[in-house]
């Protein structure tokens, strides 16, 4: 782990199945202003395109399928991340089940905001744009 993020809290996670990897360029395009406020974290690939679309700096973990989805599990549980926004795509199924299933019961043992869907995504920034998360 890279040492900024081994010291990093409050960090948003943001995460994208690859059927969803353009909505959440275009949500941290339109939510850069906010975002750019606050420490991110990605998943590999889901990094590096909000990197490349909005211009944000993204601390970026392992790939979902190589267990990046665990690596942000542990940083909920070390109680380091103040929402998830995990854009999934649930018509495909992900060889990586287990640990997507892992890092939501994560969030619900921590009670941590955890967006699957645009809507909710939409929600959720809205919310910390206010000040509330
Ligand atoms: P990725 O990982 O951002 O590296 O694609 C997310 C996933 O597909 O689980």
């Amino acid at each position: 782990m890279e040492k900024s993020l081994a010291m990093a809290t409050g960090l948003v996670a943001l995460i994208a199945h690859d059927g969803k990897k353009a909505e959440m360029a275009a949500l941290a395009s339109r939510w850069r202003d906010l975002l750019f406020t606050v420490p991110l974290v990605a998943t590999a690939t889901t990094g590096g395109l909000i990197a490349d679309a909005a211009g944000l700096d993204v601390h970026r973990v392992l790939s979902g399928p190589l267990g990046g989805d665990l690596q942000i599990g542990a940083l909920i549980a070390e109680n380091r991340v103040r929402a998830v926004l995990f854009l999934r795509d649930p018509l495909l199924a992900h060889p990586h089940e287990p640990d997507i299933s892992a890092l939501m019961k994560v969030c619900d043992t921590h009670n941590i905001p955890l967006a699957t869907n645009l809507a909710t995504a939409e929600i959720i920034l809205g919310e910390l744009a206010a000040g509330k998360l």
